[in-house]
């Protein structure tokens, strides 16, 4: 995959990027080696300083970052610009709790004094998604870079213009150069990386493949790992909940992020009693929603961020249809009303799309789906509507519906994935860990959790 900028708006190509070479690969390794070697003896208010100083460049700079994430990968601006401060939100939780999170943890033993410290392993190998372009990032690099470690980031291939501008914001926050550096390099240079005796450990967001791959070259080279991977989370609307509240909730767990996050709700079931009701509230909503340009703050849902993404979508949705699914709104990328608009017609458009009657035993029902479509499934009752829950490979999130107490506690207890929403949306915040189960990956971002990943949780015993 060529490393570019390419308008998903409009199919066209903005720039192109040159990846680098091997010799520059591993000047940048050197770099980050010798930058650890100082690094690590920073003290965590030193780190703190720098990590709120990113904080305000992100603020004060947030349209400018906001606008690139919308012409690279085609969020709609309004979100891109909220990206922006929620990755200041991330920097600031970590300046603020980091030394906490990382003090020495004493422990009663035989010894006369023995205790849990924290310490930082060195280069961590970040490769990330394009999705949330500056979020994925920064979740990662705040706590790694608190606690001592270095960052190389290996972004996707279709968003390098917002991988130079975190490497930028970073280094203008004061971090020693090469504390945290930018390799623009496709996924065929991750083996090599990885391979390296000065990489520790790797974190990886994106697809299942990918994590896979990943996973088992860092394992041949006995090297941590964290995935991120892909989710179809389901949505559970039990008879008991609040219907408009559901509803409402539904169509922005759905098409959030133009329908490409891996937290989006993506199976929708909802209770016999109460799914017609359902099913036309969402219908309505979703035939209400304006797609088109990203840029301008009027619309709902951008373009997909590849044609790739939209070629697999469309496919996806035909097999939904030749394996006995009904289309209720949308399934038709040639129907989207922006492709009268000459500069949109080579765009990535795919219309909020609702496919029903599908079979639990379809193939396609196990699959993720990363763009606005959601499958819509009735069940009897709760027993049904966990046993649908957990019924794909993907263990990520789950939002669940209902004002009775006993619904409520079984479907914390008995639906496996890495967090539950009780009447909420899915959504990941500083404060709370984040990560799946089952194949969309091991290992948690965020919270304290998310800080002692890249560390080396050394035992001291003193007599
Ligand atoms: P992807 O194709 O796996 O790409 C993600 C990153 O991995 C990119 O930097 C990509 O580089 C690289 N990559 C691809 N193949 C690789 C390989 N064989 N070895 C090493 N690196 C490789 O994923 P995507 O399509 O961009 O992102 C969508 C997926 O990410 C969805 O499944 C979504 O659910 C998941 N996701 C998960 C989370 C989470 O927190 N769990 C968050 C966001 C997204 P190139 O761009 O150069 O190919």
């Amino acid at each position: 995959m060529a490393i570019a900028t390419i308008n998903p708006a409009t199919g066209e190509t903005i720039k192109t990027f040159e990846p680098l070479t091997d010799e520059a690969i591993a000047l940048k390794l050197d770099l980050a080696q010798q930058a650890f070697e100082q690094y690590r003896h920073t003290s965590f208010e030193q780190r703190a300083t720098w990590l709120q100083a990113a904080a305000k460049i992100l603020l004060d700079e947030r349209e400018q970052f906001g606008k690139t994430m919308t012409l690279e990968m085609g969020k709609p601006i309004a979100a891109a610009i909220a990206e922006v401060e929620k990755c200041a939100s991330v920097c600031q939780y970590y300046a603020e709790n980091g030394a906490r999170f990382l003090a020495d943890v004493p422990a009663q033993t035989d010894a006369s004094q023995s205790f849990i410290r924290f310490q930082p392993l060195g280069i961590v190998l970040a490769v990330m998604p394009w999705n949330f372009p500056f979020w994925q990032v920064f979740r990662f690099a705040a706590p790694a870079l608190m606690a001592g470690n270095m960052g190389i980031l290996k972004h996707a291939s279709n968003v390098p213009q917002c991988a130079l501008a975190i490497e930028d914001i970073l280094q203008r926050a004061g971090f020693p150069r090469g504390a945290f550096q930018t390799l623009l390099v496709g996924a065929d240079k991750v083996a090599s990386i990885i391979a390296d005796h000065r990489v520790k450990a790797a974190t990886l967001t994106g697809s299942e493949a990918a994590g896979a791959s990943l996973a088992s070259l860092a394992g041949k080279h006995i090297k941590k790992t964290v995935l991120e991977l892909g989710g179809s989370d389901p949505f559970v609307v039990m008879e008991s909940a609040d219907l408009d509240a559901a509803v409402s909730t539904a169509v922005t767990a759905r098409m959030i992020n133009n329908g490409q996050s891996c937290i989006a709700a993506k199976r929708f079931i909802v209770q016999e009693s109460i799914a017609d009701r359902f099913t036309q509230k969402l219908v309505e909503k979703y035939a209400s929603l304006k797609l088109g340009d990203p840029f301008d703050p009027e619309t709902d849902i951008g373009p997909l961020a590849t044609r790739g993404i939209l070629d697999d979508l469309e496919h996806q949705v035909q097999t939904c249809i030749e394996q006995g699914g009904k289309v209720l709104i949308g399934g038709d990328s040639h129907s989207v009303p922006t492709r009268s608009v000459v500069s949109l017609q080579k765009g990535n458009f795919y219309p909020p799309t609702i496919v029903a009657e599908l079979s639990l035993d379809s193939p396609i029902v196990q699959e993720e789906f990363f763009g606005p479509v959601a499958l819509l499934f009735r069940v009897p009752d709760l027993d049904a509507a966990i046993q649908l829950a957990n019924g794909t490979p993907f263990g990520l999130g789950a939002s669940a519906w209902t004002t009775d107490e006993t619904e409520r506690d079984r479907l914390i207890n008995e639906i496996e994935s890495g967090c539950v929403f009780i009447n909420g949306m899915v959504k990941s915040d500083p404060r709370l860990p984040f990560g799946g189960t089952k194949h969309s990956g091991y290992g948690r971002e965020l919270g304290v959790e998310g800080i002692h990943e890249f560390v080396n949780i050394k035992t001291v015993w003193v007599k």
